[in-house]
């Protein structure tokens, strides 16, 4: 193939990549430990983890949980959780 020098590529999001597909193993969370810090959202580098406002506390702090179309399986949130509350278990496909 020949390839233009200064070629344009169209402009593109990774939302549309959808890089779950690349996952051996996903995140579980055990909600019961959970203290709705905060931490794994922060520390996800696919920004895939959100707080799900129907869990939502009467102090306005909710459950988190993860996108897992955007979820890439690489532990990062299980490391930074402070009460262990992810497992990163064998996904089945
Ligand atoms: S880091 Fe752990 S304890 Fe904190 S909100 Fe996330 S799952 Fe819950
Ligand atoms: S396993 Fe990695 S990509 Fe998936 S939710 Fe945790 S930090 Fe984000």
């Amino acid at each position: 193939m020949k390839i233009t020098i200064g070629a344009v590529c169209d402009p593109g999001t990774a939302m549309e990549n959808k890089t779950g597909g690349w996952r051996t193993f996903m995140p579980v969370f055990d909600y019961d430990k959970c203290i709705r810090c905060a931490i794994c959202e922060v520390a996800c580098p696919d920004m895939c983890i959100y707080p799900d406002p129907v869990t939502a506390n009467d102090k306005g702090k909710c459950l988190y949980k993860a996108n897992y179309d955007y979820c890439k399986g690489c532990g990062i949130c299980a490391n930074e959780c402070p009460k262990d509350v992810i497992t990163m278990t064998l996904e089945e496909k």
